[in-house]
C-alpha cells in the first residue's frame, strides 16, 4: 500500500490467530456530535462510522425527545420555553 504513512487512518494493533501482531489501518471515528445552540458535546449520540450507523437502531442514535440529537437538553428546555412565550404574546395581540 502506498499510503501506509497517512495519518487519516488509525493504526490498531491486532492479535492474529497465529500469535502475531499486526497493524491494521482502520478509518478514524466521526467527532463527537454538539449541541447546535451552545456546542456542548450532546450525550447519547454514538461516535460510529456511518456502516456502523446503519446497523444501530434509531432509538440508541439520538436521545428520544424533542430535538433529541440536535440541542442538548438545557437549551431545548429554554428553545420550547421561548416558543410558548411567543405563542403566548402572539395570542394577546389577536
Ligand atoms: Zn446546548
Amino acid at each position: 500500500m502506498t499510503k501506509d504513512r497517512s495519518r487519516s487512518r488509525r493504526r490498531v494493533k491486532v492479535k492474529t490467530p497465529g500469535g502475531r501482531v499486526v497493524i491494521r489501518l482502520e478509518r478514524r471515528k466521526p467527532k463527537q456530535a454538539r449541541c447546535a445552540r451552545c456546542g456542548k458535546p450532546l450525550h447519547g449520540v454514538p461516535r460510529e462510522l456511518p456502516s456502523k450507523m446503519k446497523n444501530l437502531p434509531k432509538t440508541k442514535k439520538r436521545p428520544e425527545r424533542p430535538y433529541g440529537g440536535y440541542l442538548c437538553s438545557e437549551c431545548m428546555r429554554e428553545v420550547i420555553k421561548q416558543m410558548a412565550v411567543e405563542k403566548f404574546s402572539k395570542d394577546l395581540e389577536k
